[in-house]
Order: structure tokens, then C-alpha cells, then sequence
């Protein structure tokens, strides 16, 4: 990416943090909860914009309905911690402890009276328990209920990130498949995928999935040292993040090696095709009001009238946002209505293990009167000459 283009990229507003802020606090009376304790990671990121450092020293943002927010943080990461958006905007105080401090007394008495606070799924055991232990009378609960509330749906800003993070990623995909594979082991294919990922603007590779042959038939492959042959499928699956906001999509290529023979055989095109056909109609089924499983029942009941309801083996689909995996899952059980603005995957996959396997996956926006399918790369079986 040029540095033109990254100066274009869409931001989330400074102003924004402050409201995400007092939609926390808001959440939080409305809940019954005295405070809010949020840890390092993708909550504190979404409320106040600061990538803190995952630290054994404690950095918490104090969500309070009675007083202003407080960002706790060491005081060797006062400079960051000041910068971030919801602070350097005016929107959150920022107090820092001094290395001999003990910054749990710190947040005791910024919650001081409190009998109920919620504390963020991701803060370490090693803060809770001295919370805990500090706060005898206090009842303890998981925050996610608060901030999966905001962060489910996802605002324009947002929404333009994901669809950047998913653009480049296209592109990372599209120049794998039109490379040279065969002869190649997965594992240096996968490393060429991290770059590209990185080369079109991405600061983090999650996961560059290179499931060949038999592998295909693994989701969650771990790319090694096999070596990719003529006559068999491929999976890729890959991700990172791009602004903060997560990519993800899956193609599936089959190597012909440029030789007519070795290309798909017909149970791999039925295959595909039930498969391809199950991913467009549960994409095409996402809009306001449907339940999350029944986006993944679609998708299930065409794969099982195929005779391959045994071989799709997970959900379809996870929310994506500042998590690679977040709310909401579409996955049987889930009757949670889709609302505008919900992103997730759509990523149906049919597997027969020791043989082969197939997946296809986009991320899909939740529109006012359908879906936005945010990956664009064409989803028929890809033959791969080279
Ligand atoms: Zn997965
Ligand atoms: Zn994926
Ligand atoms: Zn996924």
C-alpha cells in the first residue's frame, strides 16, 4: 500500500470514543452494574482507541455511571496512554501508578460503594483474583454482556474498515491463485501469503491456512512441509488485521498442473457445487430480522440433502470486527434476530476426512434490506495450471 493511499484510509472519529463511553455507562446502569473494569484487548480498543501493550503491569479502563471514566495505566506507558483517542479528546481521565504503587488499590477506590461490577471476558485471572480478593463484598460478573451489546453492530466507519481489510485480502488471495503452486509445500506458499497480506496493508497475519490434498479436508489446518501435487484441491483460508479490523475469506483451487487429466473428478464437482450453491444462499439470506441459525440451517439443509450432512462439521459463520471471532455466532441454538449492521462470516465447508474437503468463505455486512458481501473474489472452483 502507498502512503497516499494509507492517508485515505477511513478512521473512526476521535468524538466516537467519547460516545461508545457513555453507551457503556449507560449499558451498564440499565444492567444493574456499579462499573465496568476493562482489561487490555479489543474492548478497551473499541471504547477508547488505545492499543495498550498486554502487560503483567495493570492498564484498566474504569467505566463508572457515577463519575467520569478513568484510564488506569503505568506511568512508563503515560505517553500512549494520553494519546489515545478518548483521551487525547477529552473524553476519559487518565491516571497513571508509579512502579511500587499498588494499582489495585488505585481501581478499589475509583469504585469505591460499588456492590456489582462487570469485568471484561478477557482480563487475566492474575487481575481478577486480586480484585476479588480486594473487594470482598463485591458481586463479579462478565462485562461481555455490556460491550458485545455495542460492539455487535458495527457503525459506517467501521463497516468501510472491514470492507478495506476484506479488499486487501482479496487481493492477497487473487495473486496467490495466480501464481505458481504446484511443486511448492504448504508451508512456503502460507509464507507468501503472509507477505502479501502485509504488502496490501495489513499490520497482522492471523492465519494463513494452506490445506492441501488430504489437508483439505482439515479446517483448521497447520501448513507443513507437504508438498502440492497435480490432481488434487486446495484450501486457503487467510487473515489478519488491517486498521484494527479483521480480514478473513477462503477459496478453494484445484491443481491441474497444466495436464487435462488431473483435473476435478465428478464427486469433487458435486461436491463444490452443492457446497458453492448452500454459501450463496445463506449469504443471500442475511437481513434484518432472521435468526443467526437459520443463516447456518440454509446452508445445512442443502448440504445435507446432498447426502453431506455428516461432513459439514462446524457453524457457518462467527461475527468480525476488532476480534478475528467475536459475536454473533451463526451456529444452531443462536435465535438472536441479524441487525443492520451485523458482520460476520459466511463459510460453509464439506469435509471427507483422509480424501479431501472444500470451504468457501466471505465476510457479510448485515444491510437494511439484505446482504453486503464484502469479498469479491469470484467463488467457483478455481483450476490452477501452474
Ligand atoms: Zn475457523
Ligand atoms: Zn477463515
Ligand atoms: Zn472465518
Amino acid at each position: 500500500m502507498t502512503a497516499a493511499a494509507a492517508a485515505d484510509r477511513p478512521e473512526i472519529p476521535a468524538a466516537r470514543f467519547g460516545e461508545r463511553l457513555a453507551s457503556a455507562s449507560a449499558l451498564a446502569v440499565d444492567r444493574g452494574v456499579d462499573g465496568v473494569l476493562v482489561g487490555v484487548g479489543a474492548d478497551l480498543r473499541y471504547l477508547t482507541g488505545y492499543r495498550a501493550l498486554p502487560l503483567e503491569r495493570l492498564t484498566m479502563l474504569v467505566v463508572r455511571p457515577l463519575g467520569a471514566p478513568v484510564l488506569v495505566a503505568p506511568r512508563l506507558e503515560a505517553l500512549p496512554a494520553r494519546s489515545c483517542p478518548a483521551a487525547a479528546s477529552g473524553a476519559l481521565e487518565v491516571m497513571t501508578w508509579s512502579e511500587t504503587d499498588d494499582p489495585i488499590a488505585l481501581v478499589v477506590r475509583l469504585v469505591g460503594g460499588a456492590h456489582r461490577l462487570a469485568v471484561s471476558d478477557r482480563l487475566w485471572a492474575m487481575f481478577v483474583l486480586r480484585l476479588q480478593t480486594a473487594l470482598s463484598g463485591v458481586a463479579f460478573s462478565l462485562a461481555s454482556p455490556i460491550l458485545q451489546e455495542l460492539r455487535i453492530v458495527k457503525d459506517a466507519d467501521e463497516v468501510a474498515l472491514l470492507r478495506l481489510a476484506a479488499g486487501a485480502a482479496d487481493r492477497a488471495m487473487e495473486g496467490i491463485l495466480r501464481g505458481r503452486l504446484v511443486g511448492r509445500t504448504e508451508a512456503d506458499v502460507s509464507r507468501e501469503i503472509g507477505e502479501r497480506l502485509v504488502a496490501e496493508g495489513h499490520e497482522t497475519v492471523e492465519f494463513a491456512i494452506v490445506g492441501s490434498g488430504p489437508n483439505s479436508a482439515s479446517p483448521h489446518h497447520d501448513p507443513g512441509e507437504r508438498v502440492i501435487r497435480a490432481g488434487e484441491p486446495v484450501l486457503f483460508d487467510i487473515g489478519g488485521t488491517l486498521a484494527g479490523y479483521s480480514s478473513d475469506i477462503t477459496r478453494m483451487a484445484w491443481i491441474t498442473g497444466g495436464n487435462e487429466q488431473a483435473g476435478p473428478d465428478a464427486d469433487y464437482r458435486r461436491l463444490y457445487d452443492v457446497l458453492q450453491g448452500a454459501q450463496a444462499a445463506a449469504a443471500a439470506a442475511a437481513r434484518p430480522g432472521i435468526a443467526a441459525e437459520r443463516v447456518d440451517a440454509i446452508a445445512r439443509e442443502r448440504i445435507a440433502a446432498a447426502g453431506h450432512g455428516d461432513h459439514f462439521i462446524h457453524r457457518i459463520g462467527h461475527g468480525i470486527g476488532l476480534e478475528g471471532h467475536e459475536e454473533p455466532y451463526l451456529v444452531a441454538g443462536n435465535a438472536l434476530p441479524l441487525r443492520e449492521g451485523m458482520a460476520f462470516s459466511v463459510e460453509p465447508g464439506i469435509y471427507l476426512e483422509g480424501r479431501y474437503g472444500a470451504r468457501i468463505e466471505d465476510i457479510v455486512v448485515c444491510g437494511s434490506d439484505g446482504p453486503r458481501v464484502l469479498n469479491e473474489v469470484p467463488r467457483g472452483l478455481r483450476l490452477v495450471g501452474g
